[in-house]
């Protein structure tokens, strides 16, 4: 797994460019909720894939450390990866960042 978490998001005339390959063709494939109850709480996840809706209770997976986060599934046309464009909060703050790679395995 290659982490792009120190990688700024790209946008280069409208288009989202792939953090992994700098390619301008990249398809979203669902999108993840995180959620806590509370400040440093346990995450609850809600995975939406088309019409699945997957939820999880307890995750240790979380974008922010102690706060929520929304997370935009992609891959690329370009690479064989997988990207999460995540906006996260962070003591107040929001941030957009890319959260994770993976081996495309599908
Ligand atoms: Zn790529």
């Amino acid at each position: 797994m290659t982490d792009l978490s120190t990688n700024t998001p790209q946008i280069i005339d409208g288009v989202l460019i792939c953090p992994a390959c700098g390619h301008e063709y990249t398809h979203h494939r669902s999108v993840n909720i995180y959620h806590r109850q509370h400040e440093d709480g346990d995450t609850i996840i809600t995975r939406v894939s088309g019409a699945r809706v997957l939820t999880e209770i307890g995750a240790r997976e979380n974008p922010s450390r102690r706060r929520d986060a929304i997370g935009i599934v992609f891959n690329c046309e370009g690479c064989e990866c997988i990207s999460e464009l995540a906006v996260v909060q962070h003591k107040g703050q929001t941030f957009l960042r890319w959260h994770r790679v993976e081996k495309n395995s599908d």
